[in-house]
């Protein structure tokens, strides 16, 4: 009882925190993600801009023994931010940098505290695009005091989305040979290492990558990031039928091009991967590359989706919350099956103009899914 109780909280707090519609963040921000662009070789994301131009957009990274950040610039800081966490920037002033924080908040950093990773120039993806020019952003849903979906032996959304985030990680960071026509992927030299790859949260972090970020954070990163691609990785509660296949789906962005196309090649891969795998499957009455839309404004529901400036899709593999599949989600052969059908994906919405499978015209979402309370967010302090 005291187990079932524990998975009605735990379902009851995925259902307000894996439907990303909060807007805490300020509504009245805009990003300008060609600013940096003016100054900058046209042709390349790679080469250090010219010395005289400081960057205006991108990354930093808190470097060993964190980062002071302030309110304004120059201001006394409120946190020595912690090692290891990554924050988009999107303007500065002298030397300062504006960041927006794990908290959704916007600070200010030095930009003598942090290293710098210049805003990338967004490449077209089709044939003829150069994977050592990618910037994906993989971003591991929940974390810290939001677990996301709990199965009933207790794994957490939290721990097997970051997992799962960190092997696409090392697919698309060394080169690959994918045999297409069964889907293995083994080292080789066919497909390149994919230029850079960041992760939202991420174990070099703090608390082992368990920590809280915001959806404005998540979606400002990869913007600054000028990511190619945004990637949100998570697991499916609460499935409504039985199902004759896993009941994969996977969310896109109505208001960016081509997210459709990413979301079904994806879906493609994920299903082609999960096919391998026994279980009684369980889903929704819709599978696939669905989108959800906001009844009143007509935009895309999930905030995540609605920020990003590039296609962007949110995974939901597997039901954690089914026991068979929760077992599967344990394993090391699954999340590895999990990440290679999204490295395969990418790999061909990257490279091909090719379309996938199960593409849904977008649905409004009826429901009011919650948010998620914000307001005691803290940026994870160095110690
Ligand atoms: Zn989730």
């Amino acid at each position: 009882m005291a187990q079932r109780l524990v998975i009605v909280v735990a379902l009851a707090f995925l259902i307000s925190s894996c439907t990303p519609s909060e807007s805490s963040f300020g509504g009245d921000y805009l990003m300008e993600p060609g600013s940096t662009t003016s100054g900058e070789p046209p042709t390349t994301v790679t080469t250090t801009p010219m010395a005289d131009v400081p960057p205006n957009a991108g990354v930093v990274r808190i470097p060993a023994g964190g980062a002071p950040l302030s309110s304004t610039p120059g201001a006394e800081p409120f946190v020595q931010a912690h090692e290891g966490i990554v924050m988009g920037f999107t303007s500065r002033s002298g030397e300062w940098l504006e960041v927006v924080t794990t908290c959704n908040d916007q600070a200010w950093v030095n930009e003598s505290d942090v290293e710098i990773v210049t805003q990338a120039q967004s490449g077209s993806p089709g044939p003829g695009f150069d994977l050592t020019q990618a910037v994906i952003v993989l971003d591991p849903g929940h974390g810290d005091r939001d677990w996301g979906g709990v199965g009933p032996s207790g794994l957490a959304e939290k721990h097997v989305n970051l997992d799962i985030a960190e092997r696409v990680r090392t697919l698309m960071s060394s080169p690959r040979a994918v045999d297409w026509e069964t889907g293995v992927i083994t080292a080789g030299s066919d497909i390149p290492a994919f230029g850079r790859v960041w992760l939202s949260r991420d174990r070099s972090g703090p608390n082992e990558g368990d920590y809280e970020l915001g959806l404005a954070f998540r979606a400002e990163l990869a913007n600054a990031a000028g990511a190619d691609a945004l990637i949100s990785i998570h697991n499916n509660t609460v499935p409504r039928i039985k199902t004759d296949v896993p009941g994969t789906e996977v969310f896109y962005a109505v208001s960016v091009d081509e997210s459709d196309r990413l979301a079904s090649l994806i879906y493609e891969e994920l299903l082609r991967a999960f096919s391998a795998l026994e279980a009684d499957w369980s889903g929704g009455e819709i599978l696939g590359a669905r989108a959800r839309l906001d009844p009143d404004t007509g935009d895309d529901y999930y905030g995540l989706l609605r920020r990003a400036s590039m296609p962007a899709v949110i995974v939901e593999g597997l039901y954690i919350s089914e026991p068979q599949e929760e077992a599967l989600l344990e394993t090391a052969k699954v999340r590895q099956l999990y990440a290679e059908g999204v490295y395969r994906g990418t790999v061909r919405f990257l490279t091909t103009d090719e379309v996938g499978t199960g593409i849904r015209e977008p649905e409004l979402f009826l429901y009011e899914a919650g948010t998620v309370n914000s307001s005691a967010c803290v940026v994870p302090a160095q110690p």
